[in-house]
């Protein structure tokens, strides 16, 4: 774990002969800014343009990794070609549309993430600014609007209540930015990224992300690929570079579209 470097230019002499990129990006806090609720973060449609190039652009693959739940990333990504994971690595969308659950019943999950959410609601109901998202098959308690003290007070009625609950039903709880996410302990975005490589031999992977979530994908890339943390400031990471924040990111994708076309 070291900071990570800035350095676009640097990134694209590395991409340039790549006959294959798998490229994943993570999409809140990496391609849009964090909002103050998940649905506010709806992408702008240059957003959309940029995806949509890429899929076309020769000799790379593109996936959108998220905490998100499927159905949320294909309403706000209708995007022909692109690849969707939710939930963390737990579901993906193939760009036929065929959607596979990785381990596990979507039956079963969904039945202890309703037990959760029965423990939780109680916990949460009537304060303001705390929103809790049913996923199916995870929940995510977003409090970037609450009060600072109500939050340390629910937070610590978590982990006295719901956390054995949590072990019991095999889930664990992930802190992320101004939310607290409760997901199958086997949801993993490093294991997806794996799994989609292992699909695609020679490919290079790259992964942009910036949050705690991306860490496990950026221990996936690292040796072998390219590992790329989105952060105004340099911190500890698995990831080898940096990017300043969502508009580097644009600026990359653009310039990677660009880059690719020479290889026609
Ligand atoms: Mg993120």
């Amino acid at each position: 774990m070291s900071n990570p470097v800035q350095g676009r230019a640097q990134l694209r002499k590395l991409m340039q002969k790549e006959e294959r990129i798998f490229l994943f990006l993570d999409y809140d806090g990496t391609l849009v800014p964090l909002a103050a609720t998940p649905e506010q973060a709806s992408p702008p449609d240059r957003l959309l343009e940029t995806l949509g190039g890429l899929c076309l652009s020769p000799g790379l693959r593109v996936a959108v990794v998220s905490g998100r739940g499927i159905d949320d990333l294909k309403s706000f990504l209708p995007v022909p070609g692109l690849y969707l994971v939710g939930v963390h690595g737990l579901v993906i969308r193939y760009p036929t549309g065929e959607e596979a659950w990785r381990n596990g019943e979507r039956g079963e999950i969904r039945a202890r993430v309703n037990k959760l959410a029965r423990k939780l609601e109680p916990l949460v109901g009537g304060k303001k600014g705390f929103l809790l998202e049913n996923k199916n098959i995870a929940l995510a308690l977003h409090y970037r609007l609450a009060l600072p003290q109500e939050a340390v007070e629910v937070m610590r009625r978590i982990c006295e209540e719901v956390r054995p609950l949590l072990q019991e039903s095999g889930f664990i709880m992930r802190s992320g930015k101004k939310v607290l996410e409760f997901c199958p302990a086997w949801a993993n975005k490093g294991d997806a990224v794996n799994f989609l490589l292992s699909d695609w031999p020679g490919a290079l992977p790259v992964y942009v992300g910036d949050d705690e979530t991306d860490e496990d994908a950026f221990r996936a890339v690292a040796g072998k690929g390219l590992g790329i943390l989105v952060s105004q400031h340099p911190r500890p990471t698995a990831a080898r570079y940096r990017f300043t924040g969502p508009g580097e990111v644009a600026l990359f994708l653009a310039e990677m579209i660009r880059d690719r076309e020479y290889l026609l």
